[in-house]
């Protein structure tokens, strides 16, 4: 299978990274939006306990950091921190982060939530839902 059908949004985000600037931006803001993303920050937010991994605060506005790039689009718990927006910016850009470690306390949850993520993807072999027999 090619990767554009596994993981869609990484192929395109990476496809538009190495085209053009705009066109990545563009395609990051519509994968924010995308259910997917949805979901994943869900999944993130409940591991985390809506507290941010950094400071413990629990603040209206939380940030997802990535640690880096290089799974855009196909995120796992790993690749990101859970962090409110006075941590996200006191952090920075991926090239100047600090090493953020998970919460201990919520290492086994996270383990758990990250098997279950892991479980859920890539979604069909063959990108086309089968539907059951009966
Ligand atoms: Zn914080």
């Amino acid at each position: 299978m090619k990767d554009e059908q596994k993981d869609p949004w990484h192929h395109a985000l990476r496809h538009a990274w190495e085209h053009s600037r705009d066109g990545y931006r563009a395609a990051y803001r519509a994968y924010c939006k995308s259910p997917e993303y949805r979901r994943f920050r869900a999944q993130l937010r409940k591991v985390t306990g809506g507290v941010c991994q950094r400071c413990g605060a629990k603040r209206r506005e939380m940030h997802i950091h990535h640690l880096h790039y290089l799974t855009v689009g196909k995120e796992r718990l790993h690749d990101v921190r859970y962090l409110c927006k006075p941590c996200h910016d006191a952090v920075g850009e991926p090239g100047n982060r600090e090493v953020i470690p998970p919460c201990p306390a919520q290492k086994e949850s996270a383990r758990a939530a990250h098997a279950a993520l892991e479980a859920q993807a890539p979604p069909k072999p063959t990108g086309v839902r089968r539907r059951p027999m009966c």
